[in-house]
């Protein structure tokens, strides 16, 4: 087959529409694995006749460094999407994890993907194997390890971690995923009293050294695993090999924990992608209001347009800042909108601000500064009375 064809041509009405009349309950599930892949391009091919002939709808990625799927699949085809999968070595017993709320309906179409990576990590693979991960852990052996004083690490964005973590975690401070690991190696190498070498040299069969075999018994964890895959990877290329990371991440924790009745280590809100943005593991509250610093976990948006503003936000500040970061935000979002509109125009839509994840003094000074500007001239954008006026003229 031409390999134009194999995609999707249909309009998502015409797909919704096919869905609606296909009444066949479909279980959503996802998996991933680092893998060495080659000839990615026409694995793709491959795996688009295969899956589209089983009804499988959704969106894969695959890369020379592996697999990352998302799919919904007839729920009476399970079996022989499970067997097509084992008849890959690349793909032999995958684990998959299927989704708990699922109205058969997460996906319209199958989108398969050839990409360079299946995360976007900023790291150069082929500086390390990235096939030789820690060990996975359930949430049982995790926890005992946590209590034996293992050193347990967050490998997931700073923003993730500003409303929920586990106990006594590291949590980098960077702003990439790159950033954090290295980061990482870092802070490791001072528990050792290392110098630190982040470009270690291939191997030169030398006998560990003392303080190699100090090393931290180290756990890893992130929201679904994957990231963890590339991190522990990273990890033991750089010498750590008591490196474990949390089997199915936090979304699979939180499931262990109801099953099997354990207590949750893991203190409040999961940071999650969907637009709720987060769910409650416990109810402890481990962030801080980034407005006036009261204890909260209450997470959103800067609800000025062009903002957008990641914000860890109590009640009594969303309110007095109108869902807002800053009073220069809240007068714009609480103009008419046809005049947000004119104003917002050649405007980007991606915030220029810095983030305030990691300086919530830096926001704090800025609002001050700017409640002093708006004392004294009424307004934070002078620009706006030519947008008024020319308003009012047209009105
Ligand atoms: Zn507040
Ligand atoms: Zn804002």
């Amino acid at each position: 087959m031409e390999a134009h064809r194999l995609r999707n041509l249909r309009s998502p009405g015409e797909l919704r529409a096919r869905l609606e009349r296909e009444g066949t309950p479909r279980t959503t599930l996802s998996f991933y694995r680092y893998v060495r892949l080659n000839t990615v391009e026409e694995l793709r091919h491959a795996l688009y006749q295969a899956w589209e002939a089983l009804g499988v709808l959704g969106r894969i990625y695959i890369a020379p460094e592996g697999i990352n799927a998302q799919v919904s699949v007839p729920t009476a085809n399970l079996g022989a999407f499970r067997q097509d999968l084992d008849g890959r070595d690349a793909f032999r017993a995958v684990p998959w994890k299927i989704a708990v709320e699922d109205d058969g309906k997460s996906f319209l179409k199958l989108m398969i993907k050839a990409r360079k990576k299946i995360v976007a990590d900023g790291l150069d693979d082929d500086a390390f194997d990235v096939t030789n991960v820690g060990q996975h852990l359930d949430a049982a052996t995790f926890n005992r390890k946590l209590e034996e004083g293992a050193l347990v690490i967050d490998m997931r964005n700073n923003y993730e971690c500003a409303i929920g973590h586990f106990e006594g975690a590291y949590l980098p401070k960077a702003d990439t995923f790159r950033g954090a690991i290295e980061e990482v190696v870092e802070m490791l190498g001072k528990v050792n009293g290392e110098d630190v070498d982040t470009n270690p040299q291939p191997e030169t069969g030398q006998p560990a050294t003392d303080s190699t075999l100090h090393h931290p018994e180290i756990l890893l964890y992130c929201t679904g695993g994957i990231r963890c895959e590339k991190a522990s990877a990273y990890l033991k290329h750089h010498g750590y090999n008591k490196v474990n990371q949390l089997h199915g991440g936090i979304i699979d924790y939180a499931r262990q924990l109801k099953a099997m009745g354990l207590k949750s280590k893991y203190l409040g809100q999961n940071f999650v992608f969907d637009e709720r943005l987060s769910e409650r593991i416990t109810d402890d509250v481990v962030g801080t209001c980034m407005q006036c610093g009261a204890p909260c976990d209450r997470i959103g948006n800067c609800h000025e347009a062009t903002c957008n503003m990641l914000l860890v936000q109590c009640e009594a500040c969303a309110a007095k800042y109108a869902d807002c970061c800053s009073p220069s935000c809240r007068e714009i979002h609480l103009l008419p909108m046809e005049v947000q509109r004119v104003w917002r125009k050649g405007r980007s839509t991606r915030s220029t601000k810095t983030k305030a994840i990691n300086d919530p003094e830096g926001l704090r000074k800025r609002i001050r500064e700017e409640e002093e500007l708006l004392a004294l001239r009424g307004t934070l954008h002078p620009e706006l009375t030519s947008i008024n006026q020319k308003e009012e003229a047209s009105a």
